[in-house]
């Protein structure tokens, strides 16, 4: 078992009287473990960022990182003393030092004529290996970032703090900017918080995601718990895309549900909100089926390798999400087959 590297208890944040942004807050991040924090925009998560790193006083609670107690209200070490690493969104490079001086400027901890090798090493790793000589005046805003990047992990801080860092690189340099800083991340053995409104960032770069909602973490787990056993509705429809019913859940595990009869991983009682990841569902061709239980296909989504279905049922619509070798038109009478158990959602009636 991995022991605890940051533990953040009870934290709380507020700005003014409209109530706090960070509320109560409670998580850890192991020693080696990529962390996210994943929530909409506006959810406390920058605050919650510059309240670890030194940035924002705690009205609330405690910061601490293997035991030292960094922040609390009677308690405040100064960000370049907390041995954190980190990227904001305005990256905040040097402006007078070349890449590579912003990059060496903190490896106080290697011999100086050492320090511009290992410093362009890093720049090679996030692809700015050419750019070392210029100013950050001269680059775009994306090789700006990667600079950033760069210069936060080359001293390899025991925890890195980073807020939304491929924000500005386009969809291909994103996605190998996510494995290249994921596996010097795992290599060095450091830990890192991430901070990000993309759901897909999240479930393909951390080991672990809080999701936030409005100040509070929702639900904890790793990216396969939060998104196939949402606790919560907004857990469920933040992480992607979902269909939500209602069931009459009987002590049994089969139940009746505006989806036909289905296997729910539950013992209560009662009227339930419920839900089910649209790739968990397929769709059959109706055939003598009652007809209350045939939908119709009034929409598809065509992707190449795969096809999302929008089939009304009841009043509803739902989204099946299938392979392409399931093959069905608009106005096709269908029914929606359950390939997994739906989900049962806390706190909704
Ligand atoms: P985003 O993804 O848009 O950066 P976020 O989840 O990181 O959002 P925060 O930047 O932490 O959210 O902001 C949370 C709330 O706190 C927002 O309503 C914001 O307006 C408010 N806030 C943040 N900083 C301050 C400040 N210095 N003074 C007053 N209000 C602030």
């Amino acid at each position: 078992m991995m022991k605890d590297l940051l533990t953040v208890s009870n934290l709380s944040k507020a700005f003014d009287e409209s109530g706090p942004v960070v509320d109560s807050l409670d998580f850890e991040v192991k020693e080696d473990e990529i962390f996210a924090l994943l929530g909409p925009s506006g959810c406390g998560k920058t605050t919650c960022l510059r309240l670890i790193a030194g940035f924002e006083r705690a009205d609330k609670g405690e910061v601490k990182v293997e035991g030292r107690l960094l922040e609390s209200p009677s308690q405040h070490v100064a960000p370049q003393n907390r041995g954190i690493g980190f990227v904001f969104q305005d990256y905040a490079l040097f402006p007078h030092l070349s890449v590579i001086d912003n990059v060496a400027f903190g490896l106080t901890d290697i011999p100086k004529h050492k320090r511009n090798v290992y410093a362009e090493e890093v720049l090679c790793r996030t692809g700015m290996g050419d750019y070392k000589d210029r100013n950050p005046s001269e680059l775009s805003g994306g090789q700006q970032q990667r600079v950033a990047l760069a210069r936060a992990i080359a001293p390899k801080p025991k925890l890195v703090l980073l807020d939304e860092p491929f924000s500005n690189l386009d969809a291909m340099l994103r996605d190998s900017m996510r494995k290249e800083v994921r596996s010097i991340l795992k290599k060095a053995g450091m830990s890192a918080l991430l901070v990000t409104h993309d759901q897909e960032e999240a479930l393909s770069f951390a080991d672990r995601i809080a999701v936030m909602n409005d100040g509070k973490i929702e639900q904890v787990g790793t990216p396969e718990e939060v998104y196939y056993n949402p606790k919560t509705k907004f857990v469920a429809q933040f992480l992607g895309r979902t269909n939500l019913f209602h069931a009459e859940a009987n002590g049994s595990q089969e139940v009746a549900t505006s989806l036909g009869p289905m296997h729910l991983d539950c013992d209560a009682c009662g009227r339930v909100l419920c839900s089910i990841r649209p790739e968990h569902l397929t769709l059959e061709k109706a055939t003598d089926q009652k007809p209350e239980n045939v939908g119709t296909v009034v929409g598809r989504d065509f992707k190449g390798h795969d096809i999302t279905y929008h089939v009304q049922l009841k009043g509803k619509k739902y989204l099946v999400h299938t392979d392409n070798r399931v093959l069905f038109e608009p106005n096709d009478a269908v029914v929606i087959k359950p390939l997994e158990s739906a989900v049962i959602l806390e706190g909704e009636d």
